[in-house]
């Protein structure tokens, strides 16, 4: 074994991962990057089909971010927040201000995902005590809500397998149902349903909004969940009953935000201003950690107040608007406009579209779900009578496994095949990928010639 995989065997301990299986099979390293493409240490490349796990939206060494990163660093690497300004922090309020939702004013930034959506958790309950409306404590989830890791956002999450274990640690939330049509919990059909999923929301607003604070969403698609689309006009639907019942709306952008979903930002798709946008993972291109919470003027003005009254948010990280991360945020905006990035979308969002209305007819493939450039396929043992592959059989990670070997890096969520490419990805290289993507899943679940490939751990 190479030196780097005995040191990370030894003392790494990897997330998400059972690290019996991780020590017990050999793993790859990477060393480089270029352009869509990841680079083992023995030189052979790979697509990065899951964008580095959703960050990446231009590519590795893009010289426009590298530039910007390495401009900065030469005047200082990092100076904090409180109490001082950073320029690139402060540029990037601005910059930001230009792109998201209108009627968003503010930004309080912080290092990932699950902070942006910790922080807007606790705004919205500061905020409500400080109207003098103590009651308003408690918050509305989705059934299937992914919103990070950290005790916070667990609580407003309902992922059972990742959430299960810590339930007696969280403060309790009310779940409504989730909004996927192909995984209907109120056992509708499409055409008949008119939305009974939002008038769920409606019955659990009208008799406790004066308990509640706020419901927490992921705008058009619960990405971790399994990529799980939302019926049209579900997200206006939650505005307009959270405006009507005077609860908050949270809408949380992590996954979605930065082109994703072929727009800048997933509200945009559906005219929503929410109360507060989280953003994470695109932010800064895929380059460095850095989240932000945007919130509206109301919410802000609330904690306005002398010293002495202590409505101030008292909330903050050391590495809070650190100005490299800021810089790489600023040259991740510098390329959408120079690259006219949004504007190469929508074609490739139907040439994926095109390439998995073929993988959709595959004999094992039970549900194709496309939300822009995010994509989740949902393998099946019975596509017809939607019966699903036992968990052990692991056939989404031997699907991976497949890819693998066939030349991208993509990682499964349960028995659905993630796939989420870089929004730079050429119209050659997203052929190529879908093609690997079509080939993998055959192989495995048609040909059972990737049945025997290791299952790298989901
Ligand atoms: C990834 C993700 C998070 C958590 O972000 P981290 O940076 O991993 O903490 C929160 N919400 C959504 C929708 C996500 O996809």
């Amino acid at each position: 074994m190479k030196q780097v995989e005995q040191w990370d065997k030894e003392y790494v301990w990897h997330p998400f991962t059972q690290m019996k299986e991780w020590v017990a099979q050999p793993q790859l390293t990477i060393v480089g990057g270029e352009g869509v493409k990841l680079i083992d240490d023995e030189g052979r490349s790979y697509y990065d089909g899951v964008s580095s796990l959703w960050v990446n939206l231009h590519g590795h060494r893009h010289p426009t971010i590298n530039r910007a990163i390495v401009e900065q660093l030469d005047k200082i690497a990092h100076s904090s927040l409180l109490g001082l300004i950073n320029e690139p922090a402060a540029r990037l309020a601005a910059e930001l201000m230009e792109v998201v939702p209108a009627g968003l004013k503010k930004v309080f930034y912080s290092d990932d995902g699950s902070t942006a959506v910790e922080i807007a958790i606790k705004q919205a309950y500061q905020y409500w005590q400080l109207k003098g409306k103590a009651k308003k404590k408690t918050f509305v989830t989705l059934a299937n809500a992914y919103h990070g890791d950290t005790v916070g956002t667990v609580s407003v999450g309902g992922i059972d397998l990742f959430h299960r274990i810590f339930k007696s640690l969280l403060f309790p939330s009310i779940q409504v149902p989730c909004p996927n049509c192909y995984h209907c919990q109120l056992a509708k059909t499409e055409e008949s349903c008119a939305m009974a999923c939002l008038t769920a929301v409606e019955t659990v607003l009208k008799e406790r909004h004066e308990e509640i604070a706020a419901l927490v969403v992921e705008p058009l698609i619960q990405a971790a969940a399994g990529m799980l689309t939302q019926p049209k006009g579900y997200l206006k639907g939650l505005r307009e009953l959270t405006k009507k019942y005077d609860v908050l709306l949270l809408v949380d952008e992590v996954a979605t935000g930065f082109g994703r979903t072929g727009k800048m930002f997933a509200c945009e798709h559906e005219g929503v201003t929410p109360d507060f946008l989280m953003v994470a993972k695109g932010i800064t291109g895929g380059y460095l950690p850095l989240a932000a919470t945007f919130m509206t003027q109301e919410i802000y003005e609330a904690f306005l107040g002398d010293y002495g009254e202590q409505k101030t948010f008292f909330h903050g990280h050391s590495y809070t608007g650190n100005p490299l991360a800021c810089a790489a945020a600023l040259g991740n905006l510098q390329v959408f406009r120079e690259e006219r990035l949004l504007e190469s979308l929508p074609g490739k969002v139907v040439q994926v579209k095109t390439a998995l209305d073929k993988i959709g007819k595959l004999k094992h493939v039970g549900d194709i779900r496309q939300c822009g450039l995010m994509v989740g396929i949902e393998l099946m043992a019975d596509a017809k009578t939607k019966t699903p592959y036992p968990w052990e059989a692991a056939v989404g990670a031997r699907v991976c496994a497949e890819a693998r070997r066939l030349g991208m890096i993509i990682r499964p969520l349960g028995n659905i095949v993630v796939f989420m490419p870089p929004l730079a990805s050429k119209e050659t290289e997203l052929a190529e990928m879908t093609a690997i993507l079509e080939k993998a899943i055959r192989s495995v679940t048609e040909d059972g010639a990737g049945q025997d490939s290791p299952a790298v751990f989901i």
